[in-house]
């Protein structure tokens, strides 16, 4: 029998994970037929990537990163140059499949990274670099505005930003890192799973996919440690999903309760296995932790508004 790549055992586990979800949670259609596919051609692509080391990153300063600097960050990782014409090939008929509406749009935009008309990674130093007029201008040459065609080039880059984020990890496994933030990139968790025997808390960040440890009760995102400021939701029968709310901070993140579970989870399904909560915490006026960045305003006294 023929030995199957790394890329198609992954994504037959992703696949399978998610037609149990499907099976097993008849509310998560939807959320299911706009992301799965793209979600298997994501692990797909990453498990088949080579590592490669074009990151011109040095060795993390333990001292910066004891008081709380990133070892890289979104704007560096997402910058995947040479590999755009591989990521619009791979990841961009899922992302048409999973939205058809605007399956036109995502065509025009392939074609121009293939071309080399369109620069994704021109755009992206202009929206991460806080030049919104220049990034609003490359974005309305192929027809979009610039916050969907950040998601779409995230989706497209997140392989190769996920794969950089794990050949990074190991130059700071040592070094002790007690934020709500990611030690690779700076971005807030989209995930925060309980582990282990004494319940350890581990949170997933929601831009390179890197895991930390970080205290159980405390906010990520205001660091509040304060009993009285922190709630959780969950859905009646399924209180193993939650979703934690900060009073302090208006801000939640969803998670799940891993102690009764075996090891046949598969991660990168959790988060969009929880979206239904998501749209309960959010209708409740509680704005999401991921997608922001530890330099956004408002945090760390930093002007940078990605
Ligand atoms: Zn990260
Ligand atoms: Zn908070």
């Amino acid at each position: 029998m023929e030995e199957q790549s790394a890329g198609q055992r992954a994504a037959d586990a992703v696949g399978a994970a998610l037609r149990k979800k499907e099976k097993e949670d008849a509310h998560l259609e939807s959320v299911l037929k706009a992301f799965g596919k793209t979600l298997v051609e994501q692990v797909r692509w990453k498990a088949d990537l080579a590592p490669h080391d074009d990151l011109s990153i040095s060795e993390p300063d333990p001292e910066l990163f004891a008081k709380g600097i990133p070892v890289s960050s979104r704007k560096q990782l997402i910058r995947i140059g040479e590999l755009w014409p591989a990521a619009a090939n791979l990841i961009t008929p899922s992302l048409q499949e999973g939205f058809p509406l605007l399956a036109a749009d995502l065509a025009r935009m392939s074609t121009a990274v293939l071309d080399g008309s369109f620069s994704p990674d021109l755009f992206l130093s202009a929206a991460y670099g806080g030049r919104t007029d220049e990034a609003r201008t490359i974005a309305g040459h192929i027809g979009f505005e610039p916050e969907l065609l950040t998601f779409v080039l995230t989706q497209l880059a997140a392989p190769v930003v996920a794969k950089r984020s794990e050949m990074l990890f190991p130059l700071v496994r040592e070094l002790p890192w007690n934020r709500g933030y990611c030690p690779i990139c700076g971005s807030f968790p989209e995930l925060s799973l309980l582990k282990g025997k004494e319940g350890q808390r581990w949170l997933r960040c929601g831009f390179c996919a890197a895991i930390w440890r970080f205290y159980r009760g405390s906010c990520p995102f205001c660091d509040s440690r304060d009993s009285g400021d922190v709630e959780f939701f969950f859905v009646e029968g399924r209180d193993h999903e939650r979703v934690e709310v900060c009073h302090r901070c208006g801000r939640y993140i969803t998670g799940m309760d891993l102690r009764s579970f075996g090891d046949d989870l598969v991660e990168e399904v959790l988060h969009i296995s929880l979206m239904h909560l998501d749209v309960i915490a959010q209708k409740a006026g509680f704005l999401p932790m991921k997608g922001m960045g530890w330099e956004s305003p408002g945090k760390e006294g930093s002007s940078k508004s990605l």
